[in-house]
């Protein structure tokens, strides 16, 4: 099985090291294609108005001067030597949970190869307490990685279908094991536009999303997460609304 491994926090992330661990139980044949830099909240988008650059780490080890979208087309298309069987996203150094997913660049590598045809799995440590910036243990993803992944990595995905795996920010031991659950939402509103003066006295700003969650809803990676269990969400690219179909037909009858 040849698998890519990629993710949205950068070569030199530590959950990158934690994916390519968790890909090596399934595999030798394990390509890692990220970007040169963070991309955190890079969603799907796709570098197109400069050019993108590669660096050469080894032989199977390349970085790309673009978002993760990039990183992954950049290895289909160029780096890698056939296409891969299978694809990992992360791991990501904090939640892609609920409608994160929409502007996760961890998750958004996984869409990209899922619309290539491949089998892609995103994966994602949740941490407790201050900020990202503070040690996320990975212990959680490092040891319940390789389980939670070994009925996915040959299965029959549907077609547009991916798997958005997030890890419960628990000691190993504490994880009470695998719950297959639905795409949450949070609550809206926990934005903030973070104020500060730069030197020469202009106001700049920093987006801080905040924790709040409110009560999560059963049956979906909220709960699952805050029950302590892994959380294995399937999400898929047919964007189209079942409600706003039959909302449009009625305003534009045939
Ligand atoms: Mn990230």
């Amino acid at each position: 099985m040849r698998i890519l491994v990629t993710n949205d926090d950068g070569i030199h992330a530590p959950g990158l090291a934690v994916a390519e661990a968790i890909a090596r139980a399934f595999s030798d044949d394990v390509w890692v294609v990220a970007p040169m830099e963070e991309q955190s909240g890079a969603g799907h988008s796709l570098t197109i108005t400069r050019p993108l650059r590669l660096r050469r780490h080894d032989d199977r080890r390349v970085s790309v001067s673009g978002t993760p979208t990039d990183a992954v087309m950049m290895a289909l298309l160029e780096v890698m030597d056939g296409a891969p069987d299978l694809i990992l996203s992360g791991v990501n150094r904090g939640a892609n949970l609920a409608e994160d997913a929409t502007y996760s660049g961890t998750v958004s590598a996984a869409m990209e190869g899922a619309l290539a045809g491949i089998r892609s799995i995103a994966m994602s440590q949740v941490y407790a307490g201050e900020g990202v910036g503070a040690d996320v243990p990975f212990a959680a993803a490092e040891a319940w990685g390789p389980r939670a992944l070994a009925p996915l990595v040959e299965a029959p995905f549907p077609a547009g279908t991916l798997v958005n795996v997030n890890f419960p920010p628990l000691a190993a031991d504490a994880v009470r094991g695998v719950r297959v659950c639905a795409q949450g939402f949070r609550d809206y509103g926990r934005a903030r536009a973070v104020r500060h003066t730069d030197p020469r006295g202009f106001p700049y700003y920093w987006l801080n999303l905040g924790p709040a969650e409110g009560t999560p809803a059963p049956g979906t990676d909220l709960a699952a997460i805050a029950d302590g269990y892994v959380a294995v969400t399937p999400l898929h690219l047919d964007l189209t609304s079942a409600a706003g179909l039959a909302m449009l037909d009625g305003l534009f009858p045939a």
